[in-house]
């Protein structure tokens, strides 16, 4: 039961309506260009306490792996011939 996260992953923020610091639901919100928009949400009352945007790895990944590729190809026909 001890949770402790480097970064802001909170996983209980202070809701102004129930008073108290409350265990929030992370949710999607919108997906951008730029990164993904999430929502914290009370659990309690429901309400919409804070938002992030994450902003995922998917695209230098992908230009890696496109470009690693066809170096790969050509390593193969080196060897073959
Ligand atoms: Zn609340």
């Amino acid at each position: 039961m001890n949770r402790q996260f480097g970064a802001f992953t909170a996983s209980e923020l202070y809701c102004p309506k129930c008073k108290r610091a409350q265990p929030v639901r992370e949710k999607l919100l919108l997906v951008l260009p730029s990164g993904d928009l999430h929502e914290f949400l009370c659990t309690g009352c429901g309400a919409s306490l804070a938002k992030r945007t994450v902003s995922g790895p998917s695209g230098p990944v992908t230009k890696a792996a496109a470009s690693a590729s066809p170096r790969t190809g050509a390593r193969r026909g080196r060897l073959l011939n």
